[in-house]
This record gives structure tokens, sequence and C-alpha cells, in this order.
């Protein structure tokens, strides 16, 4: 890329790193004409794929409300934060190793229960009761939530599904 102060074309890679967790390099450049010194990032362009979900709509993959939902949902279990991360990776690779533009909420599901057998069997457990009672990975981790502001385990299951075609 052409130097963003002069747009000379010859910049040379002063210092190189791993940033967020190894999924971007950083790049701190200088250029040889000017010597004012730049940052650059690099990433991978991917993109996840949409979730169908059982009524047919479409919507974002919301990776934040899926790590909320763990992270209450394994409270009180051995397994630490690193180790949700990297299901949670894990889990983004296979939705993209895909390579769907939209894939069915049943699918995320599976692909959830994978992860959480490698990590907590306990929370599989529960995970699984709740949304094999769903099997809407959006309303399972809207029950998920509001399980993990109760006290989880006691399979309580008030809120039924009744429009299954
Ligand atoms: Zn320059």
């Amino acid at each position: 890329m052409y130097c963003p102060f002069c747009s000379a074309l010859d910049t040379k890679v002063i210092d190189s790193r791993l940033v967020s967790d190894g999924h971007q390099v950083r790049r701190r450049r200088e250029c040889l004409a000017c010597h004012e010194r730049y940052t650059t990032f690099e990433s991978a362009e991917l993109v996840m794929p949409r979730i169908i979900k059982r009524d047919g709509t479409r919507e974002p993959f919301n990776e934040d409300k899926m790590r909320a939902g763990l992270m209450r949902a394994l409270e009180k279990r051995p397994v630490d934060t690193e180790q949700v991360e990297l299901s949670i990776n894990k889990l983004k690779s296979q939705m993209r190793a895909t390579g769907e533009r939209e894939i069915t909420s049943e699918m995320l599901g599976n692909l959830l229960m994978t992860q959480l057998k490698e990590l907590d069997k306990v929370a599989y457990l529960r995970f699984a009761s709740v949304y094999l009672s769903f099997e809407d990975i959006s309303e399972f981790a809207d029950e998920i939530a509001r399980l993990g502001k109760e006290s989880l385990g006691r399979g309580k299951r008030s809120k039924k599904k009744t429009d299954k075609k």
C-alpha cells in the first residue's frame, strides 16, 4: 500500500505481532521516503452465515448473546473463560467451514452441543435438556439466560414451544 503521508510505495515493516488472540496481524511500518510511521492490521475476511430460524425468518449470528448464555450456564462450573473463548472460536470456524451463507438454527444448536460436551458434561446436560425442548437457538439462548438468573439445575421448563410445524 502507499504511504498515507506522502504516497510513496516503499515501506518497511519494523514490527509485526499477532493481536486479538491470533486472529489479526498488527504491523508497524515506516515509509522509506518520508520516514513517517503507521500501523496496519491484517485479518482474514470471513463472513458468518446467517441463522435460519424454525419459523423461516433469518437473523445474524449473535456471538455476544451466545457467549453470555454460555457464561451464565457455566457459572460455578470448573471451566475457565479461556476455554469458553476457544470453544466459541471453534464453533465459529465450523460455521464458516460449512461454506454456507445461511445455516439452520438446528445445525448451530448441534455444533454448540458438540462444543459443550467437551467443555463440561454437567453444563452440557443442562443445555441439552433445555435446548431439545426448544430446538431454536435464539429462544434457547434466552431461556439459558433466564435459567442463569435463577439457580441452575432445577430443570424448570415453564416455557413451552407451541408453533411447531
Ligand atoms: Zn511517506
